[in-house]
Formats: structure tokens, sequence, C-alpha cells
């Protein structure tokens, strides 16, 4: 039985006051389930606050990014350590906005994903293809060499990953993939974590999902939850994909 994952990434969205309702709606909202996880990753500052309004409740919070190496002279960078010293319990890696504007390659990736293991964290591996990726048709390769490297780094820890299928060109677009091309690279992207030995490793959709899609994404046979935008700032919203 796969772990079922709704988790919201804020981006860079938030102040302190604004949180400080969202982070209680959904406290208020969300009832403790044993197999499905809510989560939502922070902005860096606000991971204090995060931590104060969700500790002890049935939500789990995390970070967008992290440096790979434990400490050093790594000006304006946040070391695993760090994060966990907040609570934190997972970290997005790979976004692709990370990708995009800050020039992370897959080997960065997979680093960052081993550090956040070493860490004891669960590293939220983003793969994803561009508009013309997609329309050129190598949507294939591209999500599995962005896999592979994680896996190649992480060999024997491949069980602890979660990874999340994010296609570039419906990231804030507002343009959902349907159910069945997200399936179609689930299932791509599970046939190889099958063959990296692991068989139960959540994948989750990212993409525009909105209360009115989620069901008929989470629906299909390889989607374990998803990677929300947008809609995580929204209590009611996010409250009704994570139960969708
Ligand atoms: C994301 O940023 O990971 C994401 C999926 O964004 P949105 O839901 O807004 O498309």
């Amino acid at each position: 039985m796969r772990r079922r994952l709704v988790i919201g990434n804020w981006k860079m969205n938030g102040d302190s006051a604004f949180n400080a309702r969202l982070l209680a709606d959904l406290v208020h909202g969300w009832q403790r389930s044993a197999e499905r996880t809510l989560a939502v990753c922070v902005p860096y500052p606000y991971l204090g606050q995060a931590q104060a309004a969700l500790a002890g409740s049935a939500i789990a919070w995390g970070a967008q990014n992290v440096h790979a190496a434990p400490s050093g002279a790594f000006t304006g960078e946040v070391s695993a350590a760090m994060l966990l010293d907040f609570g934190c319990r997972m970290v997005i890696v790979g976004h692709s906005e990370r990708r995009q504007h800050c020039h992370e390659t897959d080997d960065e990736v997979a680093a960052k994903a081993e550090a956040c293991l070493e860490a004891g964290m669960t590293p939220i591996v983003c793969v994803g293809e561009t508009l013309d990726e997609r329309e050129s048709g190598v949507t294939q390769d591209v999500v599995v060499r962005q896999l592979e490297a994680v896996v190649a780094r992480n060999r024997s820890r491949v069980g602890d990953l979660v990874v999340a299928y994010e296609p570039v060109w419906a990231i804030g677009t507002g343009r959902t993939a349907t159910p069945a091309q997200a399936q179609q690279v689930h299932a791509v992207l599970r046939d190889r974590l099958r063959a990296a030995g692991s068989e139960a490793v959540p994948i989750l959709y990212g993409g525009s999902v909105k209360a009115d899609n989620a069901a008929t994404l989470f629906a299909e046979k390889d989607i374990d939850g998803g990677l929300i935008g947008g809609a995580s700032l929204k209590a009611t919203d996010f409250l009704a994909i994570a139960t969708a």
C-alpha cells in the first residue's frame, strides 16, 4: 500500500499575518488520517512560524530548497541540518522554477536529495518536461533522465524518496495535464522506480491542481496525491484537494 500525500508549495508567498490565518484554518479543518499526509512547504523565514503553529497537529511542514553541503562558506544558503532543526520532515528538490531560474542541474538535485536523506528528511523530487520538450516527443526521456540522476546517487535509499511529476507547462498556468496524460508519465516513472527496487515510492502530480480537478487526477492508478502551488494558499481549496 503506497502512502498518499498532498503537499502545499507556498513558493515565495505569504507574510506573518496571512500565514497565521492559513495555518490556523488548516489545523482546524484537517482531520488526522492514517492513509493521507497533509503538509506545507513554506519559505525559509516562516519555518519557525509553521513549526509553532503545526507542532502537535496532524499537518507536517517542510522547505522548498536546501543546499547539498552540510555547512560552510555558502552565503545565503541553508543546510539540511538547519531545516531539521526547525522540524522539517520534507524538502522540495529540483522544482522546475529552480531548475529554470537558478540553473539547478540534475546532479545538483541528486546531491540535494542525498543531503535530505542523510538528515532523515524526505526529498520531494520534482521532474517534468517543458512544453517544447512535450511537443518534440521527448517527455519520457526528460523525466527519466531527471529521475535516474537522483536514483543513481541514492541507490540504497530509493524507497525513501517521494517523486512529483510536474509538467512545466502546467505549473501556475491553469492548464492541467489530463488524467490520462499524467498517468502515462506516472506509469513510466513507476516502472523505473520498480526497476530500482522500490514499488512503494509515492508519485505525486503537480500542475494547476484545483479542487474541481483533483479527484479525477488522484483516481489514476499511479497518482498518489499532489504537489499543490497556487491552490495551497487558500485553506478551503487546499483541504478540498486533500480530501478529493
Ligand atoms: C508547483 O509550484 O509545484 C505547482 C504545482 O504550482 P501550481 O499548483 O500553482 O500549478
